[in-house]
């Protein structure tokens, strides 16, 4: 329990204080004195004809004060513990000495079941908790009044000898039964739900008919019936629970106890005279039907709080499920649905009902099916969860695009995999951002490789591909070609008609030479200006002179009108170079060697092929 408290008035948090307030420690006094003097009643009669005692109530009432009071404050109790015990003992005619080594024993008992019990029952006390209620009985009931009573039991032997008690006969079972019952009773006087839902008048008429069938058993000693009592504390059990049972333990304990010791009832038909003897009889059946009584209900208890663990958990799945934006699907192993959460509904306007029974080739799109297969085959292999974007159709015939997050669950108790779960969410949105996106950077990939006047490879694309091929070439062997080609006179043409015309015409001669390159392999590029390069993979020498040739002919044929050209229309020089093996070369020098041969075919009057040196032919 905490040693710290808030304070309602300043909202601080305070140390608790050893001792308790004084009107709390009179009350405590009081009620320990009352449960003496009441104990003292009950017994004095047992003890007059030299008989045990027959159940001493005030320990127990004081160890489940104990167990409800911080731990720093137990000294104090136990000092008022202490002396109304002290009182009632020299009451009883004890010498000082005696009656103080008694009520220390009583102390030491209360004080060492509490101390045992602390840590399993003190935050939050319910004895119908199998755990709690194995301490009471351990700790409780057995050790602390054995080891009390066996304390009490040397003071016999010193010089404060006791003729009226022989302690531990008269202690142990008297103490243990006085915790078993008065113990339970306090705890659940304090936790303020003594009989929850249960009428005043059937408590009144339960406790009434029990105390009656104990006056009937215990008031006769005709026919031993004390068996009948038996029901009627089950009944009281069933209906009132714990606190009704011990309540009823108590009852039976003081009718009975007080008509055994008076010589009446079923204990009496005993052939024996000793009143001690008769005394544990009683005892006995009474410590006897309370652990029947106990035992039924911690395990009563059990399974309720097991069944309203599952009504909750059941509650929570419920909710969950049911709020989630996703779908949530249970199926068995061969992925038949068994549970559809109701996000179904917005996301695909089935309703869960019509997807139950049914597995995924209802609803999955033809074209994701094996995907789907494999998933489910991997996940059932044991596999982690699996993730799928898939295609489902919804009930208005068109698909939409989801993902599914399936994941195997197992049996909570065998281990063995029982089903999938799969969290489904609706991916369109993402997907159709993923597909846009992908568009774009596709679309930019090929502005940045076009030429945006002529729209054949830019000058990138032609050093990405010269590149790309001359390494080629150097592995593969074989040879490469490059023309470079220069618009004549282009310089007068721009002053004549102007640029934008001047544009139209590389628009156009770029048209012309792309119509005489066929080879896909083949790269047909914007140079820069009014120049183009074409790259020939794999093309020697006379290849890449014929192709030339076809277009510096396609262009003139052409005939687009170029008045200060000598031919009158636009033409094109080309520089040719082609690279072998045996070129031991980069691919800067089969360009430069190509710009060579294009200056030569300028000087030598324009409108011509020229080959790079040293593989010059004559055309
Ligand atoms: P040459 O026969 O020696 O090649 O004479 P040329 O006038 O063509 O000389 P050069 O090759 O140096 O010409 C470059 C001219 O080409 C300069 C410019 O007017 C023109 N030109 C270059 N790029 C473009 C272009 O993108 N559009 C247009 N309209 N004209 C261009
Ligand atoms: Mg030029
Ligand atoms: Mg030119």
């Amino acid at each position: 329990m905490m040693t710290t408290y808030l304070d309602p008035e300043t909202a601080e948090y305070r140390s608790l204080p050893y001792l308790p307030p004084l009107r709390r420690l009179a009350w405590v006094a009081l009620a320990l004195f009352c449960f003496s003097t009441a104990g003292t009643l009950l017994n004095l009669r047992s003890w007059r004809l030299d008989g045990v005692t027959i159940l001493w109530p005030s320990n127990g009432l004081l160890l489940g004060m104990l167990l409800t009071t911080p731990r720093r404050q137990w000294p104090a109790y136990l000092a008022v513990g202490f002396g109304i015990d002290l009182g009632i003992n020299m009451a009883l005619t004890f010498a000082l000495p005696s009656s103080s080594y008694l009520a220390f024993c009583n102390m030491l008992e209360a004080g060492l079941a509490a101390q045992l019990m602390y840590r399993t029952i003190s935050p939050n006390p319910d004895l119908t908790q199998r755990k709690q209620f194995l301490s009471l009985l351990s700790y409780g009931v057995v050790l602390a009044p054995a080891v009390a009573s066996l304390l009490a039991q040397l003071n016999r032997s010193g010089a404060q000898a006791m003729p009226m008690i022989n302690a531990f006969r008269h202690w142990f079972a008297a103490d243990a039964l006085g915790i078993a019952v008065i113990t339970p009773l306090y705890l659940s006087y304090t936790a303020r739900d003594r009989f929850p839902g249960r009428s005043r008048l059937e408590i009144a008429g339960l406790l009434a008919l029990l105390s009656a069938v104990a006056v009937a058993v215990f008031w006769q000693t005709r026919v031993p019936v004390l068996f009948l009592v038996l029901p009627v504390l089950l009944a009281l059990g069933v209906r009132l629970r714990l606190v009704g049972s011990a309540l009823g333990l108590l009852i039976v304990s003081i009718i009975g106890g007080f008509f055994t010791i008076a010589g009446y009832g079923p204990i009496a038909l005993m052939r024996t005279n000793s009143i001690t003897t008769r005394t544990v009889m009683l005892q006995f059946f009474v410590a006897t039907s309370m652990l029947v009584l106990y035992v039924v209900e911690v395990v009563t208890a059990e399974r309720e709080r097991l069944q309203s663990n599952l009504v909750d958990s059941e509650t929570r799945f419920r909710l969950l499920a049911e709020a989630s934006n996703d779908i949530i699907v249970l199926s068995d192993l061969a992925g038949t649905r068994h549970y559809v959460s109701p996000a179904v509904r917005s996301m695909l306007g089935w309703e869960p009902e019509e997807l139950l029974g049914h597995n995924y080739h209802q609803i999955v799109h033809p074209d994701d099916l094996d995907a789907m297969r494999s998933l489910i085959t991997s996940c059932r292999s044991g596999n982690p969860a699996g993730t799928l974007i898939y295609r489902c159709f919804k009930k208005d015939g068109g698909f939409l695009w989801l993902e599914a997050n399936i994941r195997l669950y197992r049996d909570s108790v065998t281990g063995a995999p029982s089903g999938f779960v799969n969290v489904v969410r609706d991916v369109s949105k993402r997907k159709a951002t993923e597909d846009e996106l992908n568009l774009q950077v596709r679309q930019a990939q090929d502005l940045a490789m076009v030429d945006g006047l002529t729209g054949i490879a830019n000058r990138r694309h032609f050093d990405e591909t010269i590149d790309r091929e001359w390494k080629r070439t150097m592995r593969d062997g074989g040879e490469l070609s490059l023309l470079m080609i220069d618009v004549d006179h282009f310089k007068p043409y721009n002053d004549l008609y102007g640029h934008i015309m001047g544009d139209e015409c590389l628009r156009a001669i770029a048209e012309t030479t792309q119509s005489v390159i066929h080879r896909a392999t083949d790269l047909f590029a914007r140079y820069g200006g009014e120049e183009f390069a074409v790259v020939l993979p794999s093309t020697d020498v006379y290849g890449a002179h014929m192709v030339a040739e076809q277009i510096r002919a396609a262009v003139e044929r052409r005939g687009l009108s170029h008045p200060a050209n000598p031919h009158g229309v636009v033409t094109v020089s080309v520089g040719c170079a082609t690279q072998g093996l045996s070129f031991d070369s980069t691919p800067i020098s089969l360009l430069k060697a190509a710009d060579d041969a294009l200056y030569r075919a300028k000087s030598y009057g324009r409108n011509r092929v020229e080959i790079a040196e040293p593989m010059r032919i004559e055309v």
